[in-house]
C-alpha cells in the first residue's frame, strides 16, 4: 500500500502552482498510490474554501483522500482555534500544517504555539515545512518545541529539503516524537534518514505531482527489506495519520 503523506489541492499564489482534485486522482492511480495526506495550498485565494474542497474530495473517495489543515497562526487564539477544531472535528482532517515559508513564521515565534497546542488538544499530528526558507525552516529549531510538546507527533515536512537533511536527522535524534517526511530529498539522504531513525519515523511524500515518479523509484531502490519498504512507503503514514 502506497500513502502519500504529503499532497495538495488547490491555487497556490505564493508559488505559482494550480493542483487540481482531478489531477491528483489521475495520478494516484497511475502509481496505484492507495491514499493521500491533502493539504490547502498556504497561499490559496480563500483558505477555508480550499480546506471544503479538500473535505468535498474526501467525501467523494472514502478510504483515499484525508485532510491536513492548514491555517495561517499569526492571528487572534479564537480564530485559529476554531478554524482548528473546524478542520479536525467537523471536516475531520488529520493534522495541522505549520507553514514556516509560506506563512514566513518561525515554530518558534509566539504565533507558533497554538499549532501545538491545538495538536495536542485535537490530539492530531502536527507538520512542520523544513528546508526553503530559512531561517524559519530550520529544523533545528523544532527541537525545543518538539521537547516541551512530546505528546505531540510532529513531522518535518521535507526533512530540511536536501540542503538540511543531515540537521533533520539530528532533531528526530534527539526527539522521538519528530518524523521524517521525504518529499525533495535525495536518494542519499533518504537512506541515511531510515538508518539512523528506522522505518517507523520515516515516510514517503510526493509534495507536487511531478515528483511522484522519481520519489517512489528512491524507495524501491534504497535495497531495504521488505518490512522496512512497507513501512515507509505506507505503513507509517497510515498509521501516524490513523487512515482508516
Ligand atoms: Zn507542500
Amino acid at each position: 500500500m502506497i500513502v502519500d503523506a504529503h499532497t495538495h489541492i488547490g491555487v497556490e499564489r505564493l508559488f505559482n502552482l494550480v493542483m487540481t482534485s482531478e489531477e491528483l486522482m489521475a495520478t494516484m492511480e497511475r502509481f496505484h498510490i492507495s491514499k493521500a495526506v491533502v493539504q490547502p495550498q498556504a497561499g490559496a485565494p480563500d483558505i477555508k474554501q480550499n480546506h471544503r474542497e479538500i473535505f468535498e474530495l474526501a467525501q467523494a473517495n472514502p478510504g483515499k483522500i484525508y485532510g491536513l489543515a492548514s491555517f495561517n497562526p499569526v492571528t487572534d487564539e479564537e480564530e485559529y482555534r476554531k478554524n482548528a477544531e473546524w478542520a479536525v472535528n467537523e471536516l475531520k482532517f488529520r493534522g495541522l500544517k505549520l507553514h514556516t515559508n509560506g506563512f514566513s513564521i518561525s515554530p518558534q515565534n509566539p504565533f507558533s504555539r497554538k499549532v501545538f497546542e491545538m495538536g495536542r488538544k485535537l490530539k492530531v499530528p502536527v507538520m512542520i515545512h523544513t528546508g526553503a526558507g530559512v531561517p524559519q525552516a530550520l529544523p533545528s529549531l523544532v527541537i525545543p518545541v518538539a521537547r516541551e510538546f512530546s505528546d505531540v507527533p510532529i513531522v518535518l515536512a521535507h526533512a530540511g529539503g536536501g540542503m538540511f537533511a543531515g540537521e533533520a536527522i539530528i532533531a528526530a535524534q534527539l526527539c522521538d516524537n519528530i518524523y521524517l517526511e521525504t518529499s525533495w530529498v535525495y536518494a542519499a539522504d533518504v537512506a541515511a534518514m531510515i538508518s539512523a531513525i528506522g522505518a517507523d519515523r520515516v515516510m514517503f511524500g510526493s509534495d507536487i505531482f511531478q515528483n511522484i515518479p522519481s520519489h517512489l523509484a528512491i524507495y524501491e531502490n534504497l535495497g531495504l527489506s521488505d518490512r522496512d519498504y512497507e513501512k515507509v512507503i505506507g505503513l507509517t503514514a497510515a498509521s501516524l495519520f490513523d487512515l482508516k
